[in-house]
């Protein structure tokens, strides 16, 4: 944890950070930002809603907010999401709460959503810091969506197909992590996130926190 660092005084306002982490399925996406989750605090994470079916030990509420079309429908209709999109058949998107409920109170928010997603959040909130997540090549990125086991030979095809797709379609992210070693990853990820929480400390709160503060 990083209690004792910098970025941890209270009080030196800031907002918080939209960080979007995107890969192309089974690129390390999920792995990577539940690592981070558990290193950094102060970094929450976007619960998304989505039509799609629940998945294994998934929790409603907790990794997505499952709704049938019909909810999915209404809330677009409302204009009640930051983003959404059709993604591998079903829809995805952040409930605009998920933003507004964090990033006001200096809650650093991360988004595990696809490119078409990233892409709308950084037209919306100008601040927006986008990482896409590589797979070190293509033979791993099968090898690890056939060990997780949760998609049939089909699906992981298709997702395959997708994958050089969204590659190559990524290239207006700001950051890129190659996805080899898991360690190095989550370190590159952990400074991208650190190095734009310094960027935005409030000058004038640091300068008043240092002149004001009693010895230790
Ligand atoms: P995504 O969320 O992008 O679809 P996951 O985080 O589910 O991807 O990762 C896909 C699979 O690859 C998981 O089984 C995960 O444990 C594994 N994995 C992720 N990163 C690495 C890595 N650097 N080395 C080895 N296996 C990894
Ligand atoms: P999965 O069904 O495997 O959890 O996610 C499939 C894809 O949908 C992933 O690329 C994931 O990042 C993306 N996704 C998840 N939530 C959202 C969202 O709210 N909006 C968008 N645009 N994509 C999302």
């Amino acid at each position: 944890m990083t209690a004792n660092c910098t970025l941890a005084i209270p009080g030196i306002g800031r907002r918080g950070i939209p960080l979007v982490v995107s890969a192309p399925s089974g690129g390390g996406k999920t792995t990577l930002c539940r690592k981070l989750m558990a290193d950094l605090s102060g970094v929450e994470f976007s619960v998304s809603h989505t039509t799609r079916a629940l998945r294994g030990r998934e929790q409603d509420g907790v990794d997505y907010h499952f709704v049938d079309d019909v909810e999915f429908s209404k809330l677009v209709a409302e204009d009640a999401f930051l983003e959404w999109a059709q993604v591998h058949g079903q829809r995805y998107g952040t409930h605009q709460r998920e933003a507004d409920s964090r990033l006001p109170l200096g809650l650093d928010v991360l988004f595990d959503i696809d490119i078409q997603g990233g892409r709308q959040i950084a037209a919306r909130i100008p601040d927006t810091v986008l990482v896409f997540v590589l797979p070190p090549d293509m033979a791993t990125l099968e090898m690890r969506l056939r060990n997780r086991k949760s998609d049939s030979d089909d699906v992981i095809a298709r997702r395959l197909v997708a994958a050089r797709a969204e590659m190559e379609a990524a290239s207006f992210y700001t950051h890129f992590i190659v996805n080899d070693d898991l360690e190095r990853a989550h370190e590159e990820l952990r400074s991208i996130l650190i190095a734009e929480r310094l960027r935005r400390l409030d000058h004038h709160a640091l300068v008043n926190h240092v002149l004001t503060r009693s010895a230790p």
